[in-house]
C-alpha cells in the first residue's frame, strides 16, 4: 500500500487494545489522517510523548484500507507555553476540535493547516481576546462558508450594521436586525480580522467588542458544523 511523508498537528487520541492508540492528525497534503500507533502506550516505544493532542510533528504513515500506521514521528512543537497554562487550552482545544471537524480524510488543505498552525504560535506568544474568534472566523471562509461582513448578509443594504445571526449569514442592518447585537467596534474587528489586518485586529485588548467577536465566531461555527463546541463553552476568558 505504501508509506506517506507529512506535517501534522495532533487532533485527538483514543485508546486502541493492551498498548496502541488511534491518533487524529490534521495535515496539509492528506487531510485528516486517523492512523494507528503502535505500541505508543508501552514505556519504550519511540513514539510516546510525541503523539499527544496539539502537537506539530512530521511523521511518516503507512496506507492502510481504513486506518494507516504511524511508523515515525519527529516533534516540531509541543506548543507548551499553551500546554502549560490552563487560560489558553480551552481557545487551543477549540480550534483542534473545529478542524477535526471541518478537515476531511484524503483531501488536501494547506491553507487551514497553515492557518491552525499559525494561531497556535500567537497564541503560544500571547493571549489575544480576538485570536480564537480569528481562527474561527478565518477558518470558516476558508471553508467557503464565512459570514457576510461588507454589507446586509439579508438585504445587501451598506447601511450599518447592528447584529449578527449566523442563521442569516452575517451581519444585520436595523431593519433586518435578529440575532445578537453587535457595536460598530465588533463590525470593524471583524472586518480588520478578515481583511488582511489581522495582526493589527490581535492587538485590541479586552472590550466587550472582542467579546463579541469570540461569541459571534463561536456562534456561527457550531451553526455550520451543526453542534456545540465543547471547549468553547469550558472558556472562562473575558465576556
Ligand atoms: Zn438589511
Amino acid at each position: 500500500m505504501g508509506t506517506f511523508r507529512d506535517e501534522g498537528v495532533v487532533l485527538r487520541t483514543i485508546k486502541l487494545g493492551e498498548a496502541d492508540r488511534i491518533v487524529t492528525f490534521v495535515t496539509p497534503e492528506h487531510g485528516k489522517v486517523r492512523a494507528v500507533a503502535k505500541g505508543i502506550r508501552r514505556p519504550k516505544s519511540k513514539l510516546v510523548g510525541r503523539l499527544e493532542p496539539l502537537t506539530h510533528v512530521t511523521m511518516m504513515c503507512w496506507k492502510g484500507r481504513e486506518l494507516d500506521v504511524v511508523t515515525q514521528a519527529e516533534v516540531l512543537d509541543h506548543f507548551r507555553g499553551i500546554r502549560d497554562d490552563l487560560d489558553r487550552m480551552p481557545a487551543a482545544f477549540t480550534m483542534l476540535e473545529t478542524v477535526d471537524h471541518l478537515a476531511v480524510e484524503r483531501q488536501p488543505m494547506p491553507a487551514l493547516f497553515k492557518t491552525l498552525v499559525g494561531a497556535l504560535r500567537v497564541l503560544e506568544e500571547r493571549a489575544s481576546p480576538v485570536l480564537l474568534g480569528a481562527f474561527l472566523l478565518k477558518a470558516l471562509t476558508l471553508e467557503g462558508i464565512g459570514p457576510v461582513v461588507a454589507s446586509c448578509a439579508s438585504c445587501d443594504e451598506d447601511a450599518p450594521l447592528v447584529a449578527f445571526d449566523a442563521h442569516s449569514g452575517g451581519f444585520l442592518c436595523r431593519s433586518c436586525r435578529s440575532g445578537q447585537a453587535v457595536s460598530a467596534e465588533t463590525v470593524r474587528l471583524v472586518r480588520q480580522i478578515l481583511g488582511g489586518e489581522l495582526r493589527a485586529a490581535l492587538a485590541a485588548p479586552p472590550s466587550r467588542a472582542t467579546a463579541e467577536v469570540e461569541r459571534l465566531a463561536t456562534s456561527a461555527t457550531e451553526y455550520h458544523l451543526d453542534r456545540r463546541l465543547r471547549s468553547a463553552h469550558l472558556s472562562s476568558g473575558f465576556g
